[in-house]
């Protein structure tokens, strides 16, 4: 831990940066077992049809599942894991695990043309990436149309040529580009005539101020969704909106003319053998709270 000086020149240690530390190298620590002893896996949630409640494709999230501690979230995983690089190397093992199970998820009733969406770090976007993935989708026998790549402004933002020319190799191959978590960051407009973009997710925080209400700022989300939606739409892009938890919310979004919902009104993220049990039997159940 880095030391401080304190009152007379002292050295003390300050306890939140000592518990910073901790915490990082115990998860640097999890990171690196884990990616040895294959704890790593994805979980999937659905992304459904705003009006149809039908799969379209399933979102692919990294979980940890430590014998001890139980299953962790991505969150503190993949930033530890972006600034010491292993992000690659675990990009990998979802990618592999998505890859083989979109080949299950397929097998089921009224799912066989679903796609699989798959979060990229902007570390994985070396010179290699299209060869390894075409030699990954061919396989495991999978379409290139049928991989979405999710990216954030994290990936666009310093408008690297070589990203830029690995993005269009990647959507020449016939790989979906998504734009998530659009609308929080900066310019995010400008990518959209910038790059290679299919798909824009609009971020969860404007699908959450959606309340049926009208206060200020829920009739400004609302707005902001709707341009988000025209100007995508116009740009040739298919839209999804995050985070739809309630039925109301997606009757607002449904109006509005947003193409595809995801959230826990429709499913929670499940593991993979809970999400093939959900859909397994009847084609009926392929829709979800329709
Ligand atoms: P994201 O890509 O925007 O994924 C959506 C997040 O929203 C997921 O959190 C999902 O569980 C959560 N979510 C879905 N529906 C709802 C809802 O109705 N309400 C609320 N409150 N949340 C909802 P998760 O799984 O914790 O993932 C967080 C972030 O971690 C992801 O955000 C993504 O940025 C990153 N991540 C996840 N898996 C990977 C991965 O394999 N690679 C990389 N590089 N990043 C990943
Ligand atoms: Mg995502
Ligand atoms: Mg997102
Ligand atoms: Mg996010």
């Amino acid at each position: 831990a880095r030391k401080r000086d304190g009152k007379n020149g002292a050295r003390v240690y300050d306890p939140a940066i000592l518990t910073r530390t901790r915490e990082k190298a115990e998860i640097e620590s999890d990171i690196e077992v884990g990616i040895a002893a294959n704890w790593f896996e994805a979980h999937f949630q659905p992304i459904v049809g705003m009006a149809t409640g039908i799969p379209v494709g399933f979102e692919a999230l990294m979980r940890l599942r430590h014998p001890r501690k139980g299953l962790l979230p991505p969150g503190p995983l993949v930033s530890v894991a972006e600034e010491n690089g292993s992000i690659a190397a675990i990009g990998n093992l979802i990618l592999e695990d998505a890859i083989a199970n979109l080949n299950r998820v397929s097998r089921l009733p009224g799912l066989g043309d679903t796609y699989v969406a798959v979060n990229f770090s902007p570390l994985q976007f070396e010179r290699c990436l299209p060869a390894r993935l075409t030699r990954m989708l061919g396989e495991g026998g999978i379409l290139p149309a049928r991989l979405v790549i999710e990216i954030t402004e994290a990936v666009l933002m310093h408008d690297d040529p070589e990203i830029r020319r690995t993005l269009s190799e990647l959507h020449d191959l016939g790989c979906r580009i998504a734009l998530d978590d659009f609308g929080t960051g900066y310019s995010s407009l400008s990518y959209l005539n910038r790059f290679p973009v299919d798909i824009v997710k609009i971020d969860q925080s404007f699908v959450q101020s959606l309340l049926g209400g009208d206060s200020d700022l829920e009739r400004k989300s609302r707005m902001l969704i709707e341009g988000i939606t025209t100007i995508s739409h116009q740009m040739q892009c298919k839209v999804v909106a995050e985070g739809v938890e309630t039925a109301q919310q997606r009757q607002q979004l449904m109006q509005i003319g947003v193409d595809y919902a995801q959230g826990y009104h429709f499913s929670r993220p499940r593991e993979i053998n809970d999400l093939l049990a959900d859909f397994s039997g009847h084609p009926s159940k392929a829709s979800l709270a329709s």
